[in-house]
């Protein structure tokens, strides 16, 4: 891919922040939140996690078992979640700012997108058009062979469409990678944040992983050896990426705190 054909180059960018949605630009996960209280609920969920943490199924898999447990309508699920996700209080605070600081900002999901479109419109307004969003989509489920009339408000009419052929459904460093490849006088300083197992196929990736603090993805990075640091809430990366862009700190010095800070009990929430 020529550089040209990547949009987050289009401003010729500094530095680009990558992102998960749910859980992480959200303060709930919007498919655990639907699976839970639409679908076949917490425990088989966690179960479901766990299975793939433990490489015994592939996200794929699980993560489609968990959502067609879930036979409500499109979007009486979609206005559930309008009515209940919420974003993390500093979200809005940096997304201001990297709009000012020419700062692309991609969300990276396994997620569906009109539920991330519909939510990031509720939740940011406006410029939340100018995020651009690669993720799974919904499709609809063909009954007695036939796609139903008005889909979106029927039972059991709806299922996820994933983005590729990965055991991943949606492989992140897919999107990444032709943004690291660049050569060096071109590439900008990549940025992920993230907090479960979506977000595996993403970590080696970037210059500087957040990994969301007492989730899933840390335990991962520690266990393989990913470089990253911890955050609580966007005002922790926020304050991160200002001292990098200000030139106060680095990404190097930034992970390695991260790491240090880890392994005296850093991630206890
Ligand atoms: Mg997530």
């Amino acid at each position: 891919m020529s550089a040209d054909q990547l949009p987050a180059l289009k401003s010729n960018p500094k530095f680009i922040f990558f992102t998960d949605f749910d859980g992480t630009i959200t303060m709930k996960d919007s498919n655990d939140y639907l699976t839970d209280n639409l679908g076949f609920g917490p425990e088989l969920r966690r179960k479901g996690n766990i299975e793939v943490l433990e490489n015994r199924e592939t996200f794929r898999d699980a993560f489609k078992e968990m959502l067609d447990s879930i036979k409500h309508p499109f979007n009486e699920c979609v206005q559930t979640l309008v009515d209940n996700i919420k974003l993390d209080p500093h979200f809005n605070d940096f997304y201001k700012w990297a709009l000012e600081h020419n700062v692309p900002v991609v969300v990276l999901s396994s997620g569906m997108v009109p539920i991330i479109r519909a939510l990031l419109e509720h939740l940011v307004g406006p410029d939340a058009a100018k995020i651009q969003i690669i993720s799974n989509d919904v499709k609809p489920r063909k009954i007695d062979g036939k796609i139903p009339e008005d889909w979106e408000n029927k039972e059991a009419a709806w299922e996820i469409e994933y983005h590729d052929d990965s055991s991943f459904g949606h492989d992140k460093s897919l999107a990444i990678r032709p943004y690291a490849n660049l050569p060096a006088d071109k590439r900008p300083t990549l940025f992920y944040a993230g907090d479960g197992v979506s977000d595996l196929s993403a970590a080696r990736e970037t210059d500087l992983l957040f990994a969301k603090k007492g989730h899933d993805l840390v335990t991962y990075c520690e266990r393989e050896g990913v470089p990253f640091t911890l955050f609580e809430d966007w005002n922790t990366i926020l304050e991160n990426v200002q001292a990098i862009y200000s030139g106060k700190t680095d990404v190097k010095s930034v992970a390695a705190a991260g790491v240090e800070a880890v392994r005296h009990g850093g991630n206890k929430v």
